[in-house]
């Protein structure tokens, strides 16, 4: 093992603290609580360290946290402000295929570059039709078309600025009476580029452009909202036609086939299945499933905690793996089931073994603060996954409610008898179908009100970059390899040495 020689220093200096590798050769199963990382060297600010990582094999993320999916934690709003932030929400399925394919089409339809699929209107629609277009969808620039839809001759636009001010008595009119003309709009021919585009939409100081081929059809539009979206989120997660990247979850049964069709279509980038103990014959029989239906969509499996777990899961294809059995904030798996492993020990062996195949490790469950983000990803995770941490804020689902003078929003277990009074899906997680009684692996509760998720997670961000400045790794894909080739050290905390950082926490009052 390398002593360290500081080039005209003093000389060698001892070896100190253990290698992840001799941390976890002891046995004990370790909690993130249960050890510390020894500090390094800094030659860097912290706001340079990259957090860029792997979500999945082919998805790559520039902030590593993702939002779990609960009922209590994600859907759209979550997933398009966990996007723009630069990580990415997984929608939850405790509600029913339509809806939850309706919210990933919220999340992708959120931004974009060229919008091929816009809403479109005939001349013979009236006003009253984008009045409801605006409360449908959001928005109230919509092209007008002979026919009404794509690909047909364009003959104006409507906008906010042509119906701001007509009134109830205006709704019937046709829009050709209220439209801006074709005559006196800026188009861009078909067959430019994204950047050209928005050159030209900016110099024509309009909301929208229209673009269209050599017979006046038109074939897409873009948005100004959009460039501003894109100015104000540098670290957003997007595809290559520029929308958000959303995730989603599904389970193994037949059923979830149907579901899985309906989250293609509205263009989910990552399934999750969905399980608390993965390696089994129904997931390995999904993800063959899947990987043959529909080859390009990536799939994430789990959970595991094992890498015995995790080689069937990897020789069946998947593209990235959850990691975690009973560690989460209102789980009680272990204590139930009497199954699962302290969390740190979980995501350190399986993604020791996934690295060999290039399967990022997803490090699911139990993170309190956001030191836990920063030892799950030092122990080789490429991503986290929250739920508690997440739950109570402005974008999580649920409205506020006070006990106690303290400002709260619900949040539970989606193995507890709470969330599965809702629907099946969740039962079908943490039982088996036929099971006449009834044994909840999670709890409800509730958690004080954090605030947006747009200032929770720079929040979160900059921890995660001074974490690592103190390590002295200046990306995580260095934070790994200092781990692996075990520069990167670590120290067991006694209990008396846990006791003494929690009283930091609580302050004696004055
Ligand atoms: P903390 O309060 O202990 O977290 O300290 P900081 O994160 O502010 O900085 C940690 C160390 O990084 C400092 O002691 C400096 O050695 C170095 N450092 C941080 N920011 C700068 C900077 O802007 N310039 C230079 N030269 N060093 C910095
Ligand atoms: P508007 O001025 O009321 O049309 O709305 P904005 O231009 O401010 O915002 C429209 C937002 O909705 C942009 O981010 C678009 O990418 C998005 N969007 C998604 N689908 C459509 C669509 O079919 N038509 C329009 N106009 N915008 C869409
Ligand atoms: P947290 O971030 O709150 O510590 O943990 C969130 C994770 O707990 C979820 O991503 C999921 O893996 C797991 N989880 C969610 N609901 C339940 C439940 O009812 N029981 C168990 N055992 N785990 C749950």
């Amino acid at each position: 093992m390398a002593d360290y020689l500081i080039s005209g220093g003093t000389g060698y200096v001892p070896e100190d603290g253990l290698s992840a590798q001799q941390l976890f050769s002891i046995g004990d199963g370790l909690t993130y609580n249960d050890f510390l990382i020894l500090p390094g060297f800094i030659d860097f600010t912290s706001d340079e360290v990259d957090l860029t990582s792997a979500l999945t094999r082919k998805i790559t993320l520039k902030t590593p946290l993702i939002s779990s999916p609960m009922d209590t934690v994600t859907e759209s709003a979550m997933a398009i402000a966990m996007a723009l932030m630069g990580g990415i929400g997984i929608i939850h399925h405790n509600c029913t295929p339509e809806f939850q394919a309706n919210e990933v089409r919220k999340v992708k339809r959120f931004e974009q570059g060229f919008i091929t699929d816009p809403v479109v209107m005939s001349p013979r629609h009236t006003v009253g039709d984008v009045f409801e277009a605006k409360v449908r969808h959001g928005f109230s620039g919509i092209p007008v078309t002979e026919t009404g839809k794509m690909g047909s001759k364009l003959v104006g636009i409507v906008t906010s600025r042509d119906i701001d001010f007509l009134s109830e008595k205006d709704h019937d009119r046709p829009l050709e009476e209220a439209m801006t003309k074709r005559e006196e709009l800026v188009v861009a021919p078909a067959g430019v580029t994204l950047k050209e585009a928005n050159d030209i939409l900016q110099r024509s100081k309009k909301g929208k452009l229209p673009i269209v081929n050599d017979n006046d059809e038109l074939v897409a539009i873009i948005a100004r909202t959009d460039l501003k979206k894109n100015r104000d989120y540098p670290l957003a997660s997007k595809d290559s036609r520029k929308q958000l990247l959303c995730g989603a979850a599904i389970g193994t049964r037949e059923d979830d086939k149907y579901r899985l069709d309906l989250l293609v279509q509205a263009g989910v980038d990552v399934v999750v299945l969905d399980s608390s103990q993965g390696n089994s014959v129904y997931q390995i029989n999904m993800i063959n499933y899947i990987k043959q239906k529909y080859p390009d969509l990536q799939v994430a499996g789990g959970n595991v905690v094992t890498a015995a777990q995790a080689k069937n899961l990897i020789d069946a294809g998947v593209d990235a793996l959850r990691v975690g059995m009973g560690c989460g904030s209102i789980c009680i798996t272990q204590e139930v089931m009497a199954c699962g492993r302290p969390q740190g020990t979980s995501v350190y062996k399986v993604a020791e073994y996934a690295r060999r195949f290039g399967v990022p490790v997803i490090a699911d469950g139990g993170i309190q603060t956001v030191g836990h983000v920063v030892k799950a990803l030092s122990l080789g995770a490429s991503t986290v996954m929250m739920g508690s941490l997440l739950a109570a804020t402005t974008e999580a689902p649920g409205e506020y409610f006070f006990s106690d003078g303290v400002r709260l929003k619900k949040y539970r277990g989606m193995g507890s008898l709470d969330a599965m009074e809702k629907s099946t899906s969740s039962q079908k997680r943490y039982f088996s179908e036929g099971d006449k009684v009834k044994v909840a692996q999670g709890v409800s509760g509730s958690v004080q009100d954090k605030g947006s998720i747009h200032k929770f997670v720079p929040y979160l961000i900059a921890g995660i970059q001074h974490g690592c400045q103190d390590i002295g790794a200046k990306s995580l894909s260095v934070l790994r390899s200092m781990m692996y080739s075990g520069e990167l050290k670590f120290e067991k905390r006694t209990m008396s040495a846990q006791k003494c950082t929690q009283k930091c926490f609580f302050p004696t009052k004055p």
